[in-house]
């Protein structure tokens, strides 16, 4: 049975690499840009805002496109920390460092030139972007990845202040070390809450990954402790795959409450981590708490006025290209992007698409069609992987999913199964972020 059910997975990915093109990254883009670069980019100035998976591809692929275009990538910390991973090394199987991104060989390798600053303002007619550091920079074209900003106002009763005593580690690399240091802290015995967002927000699996990896830490260390997942909503990503591994791998260690049955928070108490769900129904008393706040799209996006009301960016979705201010594109997390979900594997893709376009635009060519994939992957534990993949089109003026392409891993399959998707799970993160930052 579980071999059969591994073939199935196996012919639908195979069905993905077929309808991708095969690498399974923003494909099909490369070849068209490649074979025409006599073209006219000479001297074009993008400047690229951001040094997450958004940005850093898109700076590294607009070189690799075309070596004429002079590309400047403006992040304000000096390295970046993937949230990607993070998650394994809350589990404790994971070293913190890995987490860990420079941009040397960016610069080195790729001559993509590093501004360590933030972006201010820009005036997208004069082609200007201000920094808060060095003056400013000039600009043919201005791509923005900043990712997300949390929206405070919606957590009754804490604000980013309070993020020392209940972390979000939702963002940055020192969330997380709080967090870990919380949950060895912890007496055997306590509870971990795990407060997820309502939708939309950055890696729809990623609280349930986080509260099955804190799980693993706590049965290995702290076996009488326990999970509560305090839901704003009452369905999640992959839930059925997550309860079976659930039940499998800690019996019941995690309780799920979903919004309708008193998941949603009402007031959080940061100082005596006791967080009060919504009136009428409980208060919880709890020893680590893990509030994962509500977000919208990073704030120099909104400062800049290029959200719409759900608070992200609006952007033609061929190229990524902003409906407010022409000139400018927004990516990642960032961006209303169709059906794609807010991940780092979307960005990647979604860092190349954006390239293809502008070098195109830049030159005069006809901007390529775009074919986008996502694969989801999310450890349940160390050696038991689920996943989710689609395949997207642009097809009448959307971001669509390609119907028949991608799924979700088949339940009920074995140990050698899961085993697998674990480790394609590490092999999607050595590939991703090399193709990234290496
Ligand atoms: P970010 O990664 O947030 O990068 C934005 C960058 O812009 C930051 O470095 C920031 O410092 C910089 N910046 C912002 N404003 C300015 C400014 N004004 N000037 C200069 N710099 C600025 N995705 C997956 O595909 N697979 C996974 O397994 C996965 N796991 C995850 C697990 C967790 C726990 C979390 C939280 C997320 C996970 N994700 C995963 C999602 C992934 O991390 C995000 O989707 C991805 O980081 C989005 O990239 P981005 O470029 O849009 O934004």
């Amino acid at each position: 049975m579980a071999t059969q059910r591994f073939n199935s997975i196996r012919w639908s990915r195979r069905n993905v690499l077929k309808a991708t093109g095969a690498t399974g990254l923003a494909v099909g883009l490369g070849g068209g840009i490649r074979a025409s670069r006599a073209g006219g980019a000479t001297g074009k100035r993008v400047v690229v805002v951001g040094g997450g998976p958004g940005g850093a591809t898109t700076a590294k692929y607009l070189r690799k496109f075309d070596p004429s275009v002079e590309v400047t990538l403006v992040e304000k910390d000096p390295v970046y920390h993937t949230c990607f991973g993070a998650n394994w090394y809350l589990g404790g199987f994971r070293e913190f460092e890995r987490t860990r991104q420079g941009f040397d060989a960016l610069q080195k390798e790729h001559g993509v030139k590093i501004v360590q600053d933030t972006v201010t303002r820009w005036d997208s007619d004069k082609g200007e972007a201000r920094l808060a550091e060095n003056g400013k920079l000039s600009f043919d074209r201005l791509v923005i990845s900043p990712g997300i900003d949390f929206r405070w106002e919606d957590v009754s009763g804490m604000g980013p202040e309070d993020t020392e005593q209940v972390p979000h580690a939702w963002a940055g690399g020192k969330q997380y070390r709080i967090l870990r240091r919380q949950l060895e802290a912890m007496d055997d015995g306590g509870t971990v809450a795990i407060c997820p967002p309502t939708n939309p927000f950055r890696c729809p699996p990623g609280p349930y990954e986080r509260a099955s990896l804190v799980a693993h830490y706590l049965k290995e260390n702290k076996p009488r402790s326990k999970v509560l997942v305090l839901d704003a909503k009452d369905g999640f990503s992959k839930q059925g795959l997550f309860e079976e591994g659930w039940a499998e791998l800690y019996g019941d260690m995690i309780e799920w409450v979903p919004g309708s049955e008193g998941g949603v928070i009402h007031r959080v108490d940061p100082g005596n981590r006791v967080v009060a769900t919504r009136e009428g129904f409980e208060e919880h008393d709890v020893d680590v708490l893990n509030v994962i706040p509500p977000q919208r799209a990073g704030k120099i996006a909104r400062d800049m006025g290029l959200t719409d009301e759900t608070g992200w960016c609006p952007v033609d979705q061929r190229t990524f290209e902003s409906s407010v201010q022409p000139g400018v594109h927004v990516i990642g997390d960032a961006s209303i992007a169709g059906a794609m979900p807010k991940s780092a594997f979307a960005a990647n893709n979604q860092g190349k698409m954006t390239a293809a376009a502008i070098v195109s635009e830049l030159r005069g060519q006809k901007v390529p069609e775009p074919s986008l994939v996502n694969t989801c992957y999310s450890l349940v534990g160390p050696d038991y992987g689920i996943s989710v993949a689609a395949v997207y089109h642009f097809e009448d003026g959307k971001i669509r999913g390609v119907e028949g392409a991608g799924g979700v891993s088949p339940s009920g399959a074995g140990d050698f199964f899961r085993m697998r998707e674990a480790r394609y799970s590490r092999g999607w993160f050595a590939g991703v972020t090399d193709d990234i930052w290496g």
